[in-house]
């Protein structure tokens, strides 16, 4: 198969959920195969129906259950693309933001604990075993991406410490990353996304419209963002388009992270 992924092996974990789901089916339309593991067994099998009926043409497509916060679970899903030759991408996407997180004063230790185990350590899992493995397999380039956040760039205005300091975190460790492991061609990167329409915000914002109202009116471009549009800079991270992009914070956020927008929102164009 052609492709801007074709030949390479890729795991997508949370790849039942917004982002992991859209760039499972990218990776697989640009001729990757593709291993997409998450914790929600229902959630997965109507994922992997979505991506075969997208994408009746991909190459392998399987499915894991994974809890990225056990080692043994993010350890075996790797391992069990030796007998593909290996993993060539790595996407640590899986995260959580729980509706208990709160301001220092107000969140719950176990919602600390939870939170930190699954965006922080399910990271450190993620990458350490994807280098074993590109190691294992004597590749000399692999790519790595970690789904950070807006909040680890801006910080956040409404209260959920325990997460914001998770995506801190990803997106440190991925800078270290990137330069302790760029002499043997391993890049690692962060995409940090802004506020998108996918369950997660959803599950938060619930029905409440002034919530949604209140954030939307952050970004220049009035709108939240989709999916789709982390999904394609996730494929432009993994291919071989990004050769020499290592160690990056990719904010893919309408230009939120960049600007003071006003309740009004940016100018309109002035007549011609
Ligand atoms: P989502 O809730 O749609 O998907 C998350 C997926 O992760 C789900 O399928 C869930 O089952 C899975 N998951 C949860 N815990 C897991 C675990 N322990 N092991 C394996 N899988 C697990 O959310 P999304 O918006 O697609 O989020 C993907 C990533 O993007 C997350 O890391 C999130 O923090 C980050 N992010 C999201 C937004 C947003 O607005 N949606 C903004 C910035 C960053």
């Amino acid at each position: 198969m052609s492709g801007r992924l074709a030949g390479k092996n890729a795991i997508v974990t949370g790849a039942a959920g917004g982002i992991g789901l859209e760039t499972s089916i990218l990776f697989a339309r640009e001729g990757a195969n593709v291993l997409m593991a998450d914790i929600s067994p229902e959630a997965l099998s109507r994922a992997l129906a979505k991506v075969k009926q997208l994408v009746p043409t991909a190459n392998k497509i399987e499915t894991t259950l994974c809890d990225v916060s056990k080692e043994s679970a993010v350890q075996a899903a790797v391992e069990s693309l030796d007998s593909w030759g290996g993993v060539d991408i790595m996407f640590n996407n899986a995260g959580i933001m729980h509706a208990r997180d709160d301001d220092a004063v107000n969140t719950p230790e176990e919602i600390w604990d939870l939170t930190q185990n699954i965006n922080v350590k399910g990271v450190w899992f993620g990458c350490k075993h994807a280098v074993l493995s590109l190691r294992k397999h004597n590749k000399t380039k692999g790519s790595i991406i970690n789904t950070a956040s807006v909040v680890a760039l801006v910080g956040s205005a409404t209260p959920q410490l325990a997460y914001t300091a998770s995506k801190g975190a990803v997106l440190a460790m991925t800078r270290e990353l990137a330069i302790v492991h760029a002499r043997e061609g391993y890049r690692f990167n962060s995409l940090c996304p802004a506020p998108l329409n996918t369950p997660l915000l959803q599950d938060w914002l619930g029905d409440d419209k002034a919530k949604r109202h209140r954030r939307e009116v952050h970004f220049p471009t009035g709108r939240f963002g989709e999916a789709i549009e982390q999904a394609q800079a996730v494929l432009f991270l993994a291919s071989d388009d990004s050769s020499f992009v290592n160690g990056h914070d990719f904010a893919v956020d309408g230009g939120m992270t960049k600007a003071y927008v006003t309740p009004e929102g940016p100018a309109a164009p002035a007549p011609v």
